[in-house]
């Protein structure tokens, strides 16, 4: 279901990239694209468009095994929903097409032959075998297990005797023994790695298969990408890349690490939204600005009072030394107000049209609803715009309006320190009123008022019983607003139906 799409904001900044700037984002398609996975995501475009650069979208899709149709329409529909439109990559094309690293396999064997050429990148032999009892060796003593070089200087006749052998060949990189490899991340500072610590990597398996860091930064480098933006996940792999461009002869482009999300209650993030895919969000009643601005503004500070801000506001006051160093806490509470929030400035039609769906999921109101029905139902909506947080709340809460028949416990009608006999007071009492009355909230009030004066009653018992009569609950919006969206004939049939249903006690009432 996508209740709405009507992200226009940002959209202007799609043709006018003025910049150099190019930042991008480059999912696997191995798992649904949840919300976690938005947070670079966001910061990545919002970057792009405040700097006027080129957000590009790349799929890392060389896990054969694991890549998946549906998982790509996942990060597509996901991104897309979020209004998070990008410049160049799959559906959209681009000068640098493909965008499927499937697809750019030659290039990786082309800058692979270039670092063996150079001597930066060697073959090397060793057997799963021997490397496991390189690493079991390490455990023991206690250390972290680097490659031992074994292959580092094979003479050419040492190669040609090991491919004789049936050996194939994975690719190393050869990193050098001694010095740091380092960058002024964007958002952590200065980080360095001892390059000891890092030991010569792998970058083409034996299969043939080159590896994420390679083909990664192969990508960046092709693509002119100026800003590489991802989660702080990928930290250690940044100084493995670094390297990779100073092996080419290359300079690196920025990086910056965006901290992780966490949830208040710890590491993961609720089942509820950890699980879900981002546009299973719309299924779930938010609206696609709220998450926008929730995942904004979560962890990124704007020097501004507010934390509700446009996407185009966004754009413009975003700084990304504003984002924080620490996780980020996912608090589901607050992104529940900030869609309610954003519920309540919605105007009426565009509630209405984006509640019907969820309406029509629960059979509330018929597929193509006539003027009147429309009428009713955006009526009832909006006496409860105020009150629902997601979308997902409209049917239960205007469930009461429509039915035919309401579904209560009859003993609710006596409300707290009233009797039975005040209930049946007041309902006949209440039926006669509403014979006559006119059906406009104002009236009705001043009318309820007087006959509660002329019970002798307080106002909170005979409002109280109305209320369950008329709506089956016991909170609900203001009550002769209420009555008058539900009109005079609905309202006389529920209130004699509670009568009804009184009668049939006697004296005694059930116990509450
Ligand atoms: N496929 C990686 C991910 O989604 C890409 C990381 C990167 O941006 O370099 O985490």
């Amino acid at each position: 279901m996508a209740p709405c799409d009507t992200h226009t904001e940002g959209r202007n900044h799609e043709m006018t990239q003025t910049s150099d700037i190019r930042v991008r984002m480059a999912p696997g398609p191995t798992g649904a694209f949840h919300i976690g996975r938005t947070r670079a995501a966001i910061v990545n475009w919002i970057f792009a468009r405040h700097n006027r650069g080129t957000f590009v979208l790349r799929i890392e899709d060389t896990d054969v095994e694991r890549s998946r149709p549906e998982h790509l329409q996942s990060i597509l529909d996901s991104l897309r929903w979020l209004g998070l439109n990008w410049d160049e990559g799959p559906e959209v094309g681009g000068p640098f097409a493909p965008y499927f690293q499937m697809g750019r396999l030659d290039s990786y064997a082309e800058y692979c032959d270039r670092l063996l050429g150079s001597g930066h990148a060697y073959k090397c032999y060793c057997t799963t075998q021997e490397l496991d009892a390189f690493r079991r060796q390490a455990e023991q003593e206690r250390r972290p297990f680097r490659y031992p070089g074994t292959c580092r200087n094979l003479s050419a006749e040492e190669q040609r005797t090991k491919e004789a052998e049936g050996l194939r060949a994975a690719v190393r990189l050869r990193v050098p023994d001694d010095g740091e490899t380092s960058w002024d991340d964007l958002i952590l500072g200065r980080i360095s790695y001892h390059n000891d610590e890092i030991g010569d990597f792998v970058i083409r398996r034996s299969s043939g298969i080159p590896l994420y860091n390679f083909t990664v930064t192969i990508d960046d480098l092709t693509m002119k990408i100026t800003d590489v933006i991802r989660g702080q996940d990928h930290i250690s792999n940044t100084p493995k890349q670094i390297l990779i461009y100073r092996a080419l002869g290359e300079e690196p482009p920025a990086f910056g690490h965006v901290p992780l999300m966490v949830s208040s209650e710890g590491a993961k993030i609720g089942a509820r939204f950890g699980a879900s895919a981002v546009v299973d969000l719309a299924d779930m009643g938010y609206l696609p600005e709220a998450v926008f601005n929730y995942m904004a503004t979560l962890g990124i500070s704007y020097e501004a009072d507010s934390d509700i801000f446009s996407r185009d506001e966004i754009i413009r006051l975003f700084d990304i030394d504003h984002v924080s160093r620490s996780p980020a806490v996912f608090d589901a509470e607050k992104l529940d107000w900030m869609n309610g929030v954003y519920i309540r400035n919605l105007s009426l039609g565009d509630f209405v049209q984006r509640c019907l769906p969820f309406l029509q999921a629960r059979g509330l109101v018929s597929s193509t609803p006539s003027d009147d029905e429309l009428a009713y139902v955006s009526r009832a909506l909006s006496l409860e715009q105020e009150r629902v947080r997601t979308l997902a709340q409209a049917p239960e809460a205007v469930e009461f309006f429509v039915t035919d028949h309401l579904d209560y416990d009859p003993a609710l009608l006596i409300v707290k320190k009233s009797s039975l006999e005040d209930a049946r007071t007041i309902l006949e009492a209440a039926e006669d009123l509403c014979r006559t009355a006119e059906f406009e909230a104002g009236d009705l009030d001043k009318e309820f008022r007087a006959l509660t004066e002329r019970l002798g009653l307080k106002t909170g018992i005979v409002f109280g019983t109305v209320r369950v009569a008329v709506t089956g609950r016991i909170a609900a919006p203001p009550l002769f607003d209420t009555l008058a969206a539900l009109g005079r004939e609905r309202v006389l049939k529920r209130l004699g139906a509670a009568r009804r249903e009184l009668s049939r006690w006697g004296e005694t009432p059930p116990v509450q």
